[in-house]
């Protein structure tokens, strides 16, 4: 995958955030503060406008672009976290300008490191890693057993899917939804589930 394919698909997880803001909202809204879907469709809404700017340079100049709009407006406990994770995605992509499965599976491991380290959290606690790091054990088994990204990324996404059920069953120990101990159970973190469809549309529109 080069920059320029990159760049679309980006621009398709900026869709399908997009047309999926409404639900990502009422999921927030059952144990958040109902913003999740509005903060990333508005962030993502931005980065798009952007991307032409980015066409002519490398996949770490794109990804880092895309961290930092993100960080500027999405807000939220989510702005941060994502703009980190598309970061130290770019940082792992410096010059870069073809991504491979393992590039990829590197690039991947930074930015679940960073969301880690910036949201103090880990797997279990009711967050996007409960769909971030499954999907990252996914992906770099497939490309360990010498599997194309975009299996690497099916693989990926499927684990993520898996993880958002998973959320479903836990008490949430960080974010917001960590105020309602308990009576958060019984429902699927917003966070994981815009992971799982970023690790969806990136599986369905690599080639
Ligand atoms: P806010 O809670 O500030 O309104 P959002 O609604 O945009 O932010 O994002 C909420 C999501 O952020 C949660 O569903 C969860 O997945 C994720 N999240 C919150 N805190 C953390 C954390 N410390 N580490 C990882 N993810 C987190
Ligand atoms: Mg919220
Ligand atoms: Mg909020």
């Amino acid at each position: 995958m080069n920059t320029q394919k990159l760049a679309e698909v980006i621009a398709a997880i900026a869709k399908t955030i997009e047309e999926n803001k409404e639900f990502l909202t009422q999921l927030d809204n059952e144990i958040g503060d109902g913003d999740h879907g509005i903060n990333l469709a508005r962030g993502f809404a931005a980065v798009e406008q952007k991307l032409p700017t980015w066409a002519n340079t490398d996949i770490g100049t794109l990804l880092k672009g895309v961290g930092m709009q993100l960080v500027s407006t999405v807000g939220g406990a989510s702005g941060p976290l994502y703009g980190t994770a598309f970061m130290k995605a770019g940082m792992a992509c410096k010059g870069m300008t073809e991504l491979d499965g393992p590039a990829f599976a590197a690039a991947m491991e930074a930015a679940v490191e960073g969301i880690k380290m910036r949201g103090k959290a880990t797997e279990g606690e009711k967050t996007m890693l409960d769909a971030l790091c499954p999907a990252l054990r996914a992906v770099k088994a497939a490309v360990e057993s010498g599997k194309s990204l975009k299996e690497a990324l099916q693989d990926g996404a499927a684990a993520a899917e898996q993880g958002v059920a998973y959320t479903k069953t836990i008490i949430a120990t960080k974010g917001r939804a960590s105020y309602l101990g308990e009576r958060s159970l019984g429902y699927q973190d917003p966070g994981a589930t815009s992971s799982w469809y970023m690790l969806r549309t990136m599986a369905e529109h690599i080639d």
